[in-house]
């Protein structure tokens, strides 16, 4: 019978249910899409969505091939691919009026191009119609085929996003079928292809890791040439997800921010609420200016 950490009080923030984004919620049932920001109840919705103009597509069907034990995304047999997929994301982009987008996708380990194909013709559908909106995109490892990171790559996203999600000891236990140096190993391959293409990566805190060991995680991504890092409070999903084992405090979020810069990344936004798509647009173009 462990004992459950109580929340602290910097994490009880009032869900905001403005009604400038029930029309978007009711176009993307009606164009069936599906944002993390709504699947992940995310506390940052509001200000994402009407202030910042900001949202995070998860494309290639809503049921992910793997189970990791942090993340909310139904675990089962996936949907067809969805060849029109890319045209819908597009105009939602444009009816949104987004600045930033980030595109994601579920595990397709189902799929010998893992969805690359797909992935890459929405980066590009999105930019044919949305010229002026910087495209960031988060893909799984595809497996470590790395013919399918190429694939998406030559879509010349603005911004390539993998997460590490947390130090090397705990990814057995957090990320059933991901592997910490195939993460590192997707960052370094990607920056190979592209150079000018910014990369980046998030680490969730409160699993169970030592601060020595969030440093070495930065080390170690900053080694395979990691542009920007977000470091954020993991919280439980629900009862069947993994234990929160520690609250991070604001000023130690700021303390790990401070050490990331000293470490050389180029931008790194931490805080109990941050999520890897948080204030994304800033990141882009601080990565662009250094
Ligand atoms: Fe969506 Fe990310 Fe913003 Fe949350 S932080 S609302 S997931 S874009
Ligand atoms: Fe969730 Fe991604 Fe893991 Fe699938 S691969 S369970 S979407 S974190």
């Amino acid at each position: 019978n462990e004992e459950i950490l109580r929340k602290p009080d910097w994490l009880k923030i009032k869900l905001n249910t403005n009604k400038n984004y029930t029309g978007l919620k009711k176009m993307m049932r009606e164009k069936n899409l599906h944002t993390v920001c709504e699947e992940a109840k995310c506390p940052n919705i509001h200000e994402c969505w009407a202030e910042r103009r900001t949202a995070t597509f998860m494309i290639l069907g809503a049921i992910c091939t793997r189970a990791c034990r942090f993340c909310a995304v139904k675990t089962g047999l996936p949907n067809e691919l969805d060849w029109d997929e890319p045209n819908r994301v597009a105009e939602s982009v444009k009816l949104m009026n987004l600045k930033h987008v980030v595109i994601t996708a579920v595990a397709r380990d189902d799929l010998k191009d893992g969805g690359s194909r797909v992935y890459a013709e929405t980066v590009r559908k999105v930019r044919e119609e949305n010229p002026f909106t910087t495209i960031e995109v988060l893909p799984s490892d595809m497996g470590g085929e790395y013919d399918n990171l190429r694939t998406l790559m030559d879509a010349k996203p603005d911004i390539l996003n993998h997460n590490i999600e947390t130090v090397e000891r705990l990814t057995p236990r957090v990320r059933a079928k991901a592997k910490y140096h195939r993460t590192l190993e997707l960052l370094r391959r990607s920056k190979e292809m592209y150079p000018d293409i910014p990369t980046k990566s998030s680490i969730m805190v409160g699993l169970g890791e030592t601060v020595e060991e969030l440093h070495q995680t930065m080390d170690d991504l900053r080694a395979n040439d990691v542009d920007i890092l977000t470091i954020g409070q993991y919280l439980q999903p629900s009862r069947k997800h993994l234990k929160v084992q520690k609250y991070y405090t604001p000023l130690e979020f700021g303390k790990l921010r401070k050490v990331a810069m000293e470490k050389g990344f180029k931008h790194c936004e931490a805080g109990p609420m941050v999520r890897s798509s948080y204030h994304a647009d800033e990141q882009v173009n601080e990565a662009a200016k250094a």
